[in-house]
């Protein structure tokens, strides 16, 4: 039996945290023809349900997924098309790491049929799952608020220059969730010790910007963490009580400020 897809925590309150890159499994099918630098699944988001632990005691609802992003990226669009046109960027289903090793031995990733099989078998059902969820917070309260909860390494010079700002919160410009929630996570992140910024470098990616719908009822707002903010970016890439212990007050402020917000 494989591991299911995704995980899905039902909650009370008109919010839903997904968490999209969370997955570490590697299909043994796939993972035989991966090289060591992709089993180590380095650009994993790190230990995210543990950091919003807190989210699911308030009544939240979590969706998670239990694949790697190696696997598919479930915050692309499943046609493939770049969310960042002209930068260096991975793909649907990428054939390198954040730092430039290949994940197949060969160098080749999937064809076409196995693309199409991964959408069917892993990118469908989290969409779904998502789908669903939302329009059921919706139903229930008129509104609902989509976090999307991502963490990267702070340093990746590959894809952004110098070093990350701690928190970086995106909107895809504004387009996705009334500014007066993107205004309240703000002033959560300003009240804290850590460096933030809001549409910077990730302004949010298929996720926020598909289901983002502010007219009918649905604000998405993504935060990508520097992950030198909660654990050590390097293997094993432990999490780390202490530094966790500093931002955490942070983040539940700035997820509570912006349901508030709704
Ligand atoms: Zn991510």
């Amino acid at each position: 039996m494989n591991p299911p897809v995704h995980t899905l925590h039902q909650g009370t309150l008109p919010l839903l945290i997904s968490i999209p890159h969370g997955g570490e499994i590697l299909p043994e099918a796939y993972a035989r023809r991966m090289t060591h630098a992709a089993q180590a699944v380095a650009d994993t988001d790190w230990h995210l349900p543990r950091l919003y632990a807190f989210a699911r005691a308030m009544g939240v609802s979590v969706l998670q997924a239990n694949y790697s992003r190696y696997v598919i990226d479930l915050n692309r669009p499943s046609t493939g098309e770049s969310l960042y046109p002209g930068q260096t960027t991975t793909g649907l289903c990428p054939l390198e790491t954040f730092r430039g090793e290949p994940l197949y031995t060969d160098g080749r990733g999937p064809d076409a049929q196995e693309t199409a099989d991964r959408v069917a078998t892993y990118w469908q059902p989290y969409h779904q799952a998502l789908r669903q969820e939302l329009d059921r917070l919706r139903a229930r309260h008129g509104k609902v608020l989509l976090w999307e909860a991502h963490s990267i390494a702070s340093q990746l010079p590959r894809l952004f220059d110098g070093e990350l700002p701690g928190l970086n919160l995106g909107t895809f410009d504004g387009a996705a969730s009334d500014p007066a929630l993107a205004a309240a996570a703000v002033a959560a992140a300003q009240a804290g010790p850590h460096s933030w910024v809001l549409n910077g470098r990730f302004k949010g990616g298929y996720i926020t910007r598909h289901y983002g719908q502010p007219g009918q009822g649905v604000h998405a707002v993504q935060l990508e963490m520097a992950q030198c903010l909660y654990m050590d970016e390097s293997a094993p890439y432990a999490y780390r009580e202490d530094r966790a212990a500093q931002v955490l007050p942070t983040l539940e402020a700035m997820v509570r400020a912006t349901l508030g917000a709704l």
